[in-house]
């Protein structure tokens, strides 16, 4: 603000100077032009006289001859008043008044005159001393007139071979000789005056509008010793603004500088407000990239690192200034990884990656510890559409894969623990399971002990035939517990390609269990030509063993002739990606209000059950990317259906079996 004040003060000043200077040179240039024209004023007369002086020299002698040359004389030189010829003795011998000045007193008119006449008669005498012409001091000489009539005489001393003959004296009327001297030109607009040297004015010419600033040029007028000073005056008419063109000119460029300024001033201001507007927007940005939790990392399509935000700097450790400007490999590569990520980037800066989709990375920090990423990368694309690197946004993962951990690990715990419960609920089951077999083998080794007792010579046939079936009747026993023990144990959870058929194989003894309690009957549909599917089959068995018990246990009220468990397993149609389970009870299906409950934890009907099971099979599935869902099977029953995907490998592999109904 104080450097615009003072920029306008300068400017004003200077404006103020050129219009100042602008009206001094046009004064200047006046004063000249006037001082130019009194001088031309001064030559005008002083040639004039010289004229005259000559014109009277050459007046002839006889007195009828002088008469009338002086006459003519008078008529052609009007500023001429009177010409008379005096003799030696400086009589009067001849007199020619001017035609003009018919109101020329007398006193003038006729000789001698008083007071002037002593005058003249001792300037004759000077100039006869001299033998050239002089003039008198100017005299005022009344007319009839009120005005009066400023004269001056000029006395010309006449000789004839070396003899003085007499003077011809000449009579100017000053006015007269202003008027009639001096160039029209020069007197046009003035005021024209002839004055004694201290000022006094003797005679003027044309009068001059005195309005404005006056102008005034003197010149001195040597009359051979008597000085008259010629001085004129003009005024130049003040303008109402401006004093003349210049000026003016100077005063529109001063103004359009003024406005120029002004444009210049309004411009500034627009660009200062914008920059104002652009630096709050840059604080605004730089406040949002500062307090992101995001790791933001550019780089040019050469790989230099460009830019990196606070929040990656925090995440890796480094300063921004010891990133900005690195190349690969970076220093947040770890040692082991550098070439599989340099292969990576290689390929992303030929261009051939335009997913936007994020992928997992490891990162180190700079204590060399290690910690997992998901890099987002998009091209970087400026304001012409072109690109000129690559944008990441980096987000540390490390605490999400700490809690997925701890939940996996749970998952696991619960898992396990359904899957005991499971074994405690099935306990009964086993021991009766186990029962039959003991007591087959019991009774057959029983059996053969009285046979060796009693009979003596017992054939080595029947002895061998009842130890195989002893034999047989353990390793049913020993299938059963290992069809426990498979089940019951921790197994490596991991995805693994399983068919369908393998993974009701491995629950089909425990289901089994629990069917023929209830006397239920179990039919499978297409489950040989299901595809393969790629699952975690520790915890798919389970699923499949929760909902077939849940099945078996809603028929319990129903007649022992109903009841139908049937395992359905199907590819939905060519294309699809999932396979679907569907475990089909002929129960007395589910009430809407438990309906809404089904899944939530801990909700169970049964006074032993621990509810846990739904909810279970749907973290499951849905861990698996399927989906959990029930629905009524009329026309009676429901049925639990689940997806799980295709294995990718064995995606057309079917297992080509007929459908088979199993008991
Ligand atoms: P639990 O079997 O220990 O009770 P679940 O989570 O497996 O726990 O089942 C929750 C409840 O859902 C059961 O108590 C039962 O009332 C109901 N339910 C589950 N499966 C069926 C089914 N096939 N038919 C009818 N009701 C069912």
């Amino acid at each position: 603000m104080a450097l615009w004040l003072t920029l306008l003060v300068l400017v004003g000043g200077l404006l103020a100077a050129l219009i100042w200077l602008a009206g001094r040179y046009e004064s200047d240039q006046m004063q000249e032009r006037v001082d130019g024209d009194s001088r031309d004023a001064v030559q005008d007369i002083r040639v004039g006289l010289t004229r005259n002086l000559q014109s009277l020299q050459a007046l002839r002698s006889s007195s009828s001859q002088w008469q009338a040359d002086a006459s003519d004389l008078l008529r052609s030189h009007r500023e001429l008043v009177r010409l008379e010829r005096r003799g030696s003795n400086f009589s009067l011998l001849n007199a020619v008044q001017s035609p003009f000045l018919l109101n020329v007193p007398s006193s003038v008119s006729t000789t001698p005159r008083d007071l002037p006449f002593g005058d003249l008669q001792l300037t004759c005498e000077r100039a006869r001393r001299a033998s050239s012409p002089v003039y008198t001091p100017s005299y005022f000489s009344p007319t009839t007139t009120s005005e009066g009539l400023e004269l001056l005489d000029l006395c010309i001393p006449l000789f004839e071979a070396g003899q003085h003959m007499g003077y011809v004296v000449a009579v100017y009327g000053l006015k007269p000789l202003l008027v009639e001297m001096v160039n029209k030109q020069v007197r046009r607009g003035k005021e024209i005056s002839l004055t004694e040297p201290d000022g006094t004015r003797l005679a003027i010419d044309g009068i001059a509008e005195r309005r404005g600033r006056l102008f005034s040029g003197r010149q001195l007028l040597d009359l051979g010793g008597y000085t008259l000073v010629l001085r004129i005056d003009h005024w130049r008419a003040a303008p109402l603004l401006f004093p003349n063109v210049l000026t003016a000119v100077v005063a529109l460029m001063s103004l359009s500088l003024m406005g120029v300024l002004l444009l210049l001033g309004r411009d500034i201001n627009r660009r200062l407000k914008a920059e104002r507007e652009l630096a709050d927007a840059l604080a605004f940005r730089k406040a949002m990239e500062d307090s992101l939790v995001t790791g933001l990392r550019a780089r040019d399509m050469q790989g230099f690192i460009r830019y990196v935000n606070p929040a990656f700097c925090a995440m890796t450790g480094f300063t921004a200034d010891q990133l900005v400007g690195c190349k690969a490999p970076m220093p947040y590569w770890p040692p082991e990884l550098i070439d599989e990520y340099q292969q990576r980037q290689a390929i992303r800066l030929l261009g051939n990656s335009t997913a936007r989709e994020g992928y997992e990375s490891i990162f180190m920090r700079q204590d060399g510890s290690r910690f997992p990423v998901l890099v987002f990368e998009a091209p970087l694309i400026d304001a012409k559409g072109v690109q000129t690197g690559w944008m990441s946004a980096i987000v540390d993962i490390s605490e999400q894969r700490k809690m997925e951990e701890l939940s996996r690990a749970s998952q696991e715990r619960m898992q396990s623990s359904a899957r005991l419960a499971t074994m405690g609920e099935m306990a009964s089951l086993l021991s009766h399971e186990l029962n039959q077999p003991l007591a087959a083998i019991s009774s057959y080794a029983t059996g053969t002990a009285n046979m060796l007792g009693s009979t003596p010579a017992l054939p080595p046939d029947e002895v061998s035939h009842a130890l195989s079936r002893i034999a047989q009747q353990a390793e049913r026993a020993g299938k059963v517990i290992k069809s426990v023990h498979d089940f019951v144990r921790r197994r490596e959870s991991s995805p693994e390609i399983v068919s369908p058929q393998a993974l009701w194989d491995a629950v089909m003894p425990l289901v089994l269990l629990q069917t023929r309690k209830l006397g239920v009957q179990v039919k499978l549909q297409g489950i040989h030509q299901a595809p393969a599917v790629q699952v975690d089959r520790t915890m798919v068995e389970q699923v499949l063993l929760n909902l077939s018990r849940n099945a078996i246990q809603a028929m319990e009220d129903v007649a022992a002739n109903q009841r139908w468990l049937t395992l359905r397993v199907q590819r939905l149609d060519k294309t699809s990606p999932w396979v679907e389970f569907a475990v089909i009870d002929q129960g007395l299906g589910v009430q809407d209000e438990i309906a809404k409950q089904l899944f939530t934890p801990f909700f169970s009907t049964k006074s032993d059950g621990m509810g846990l099971g739904l909810s279970l099979c749907r973290t499951v599935v849905e861990q698996h990317g399927g989906s959990l869902r029930f629905e009524a099977h009329p026309p009676r029953g429901t049925a639990f259906i689940f997806t799980l995907p295709i294995a990718a490998s064995v995606d057309d592999h079917r297992l080509l079996a007929a459908d088979i109904t199993n008991t």
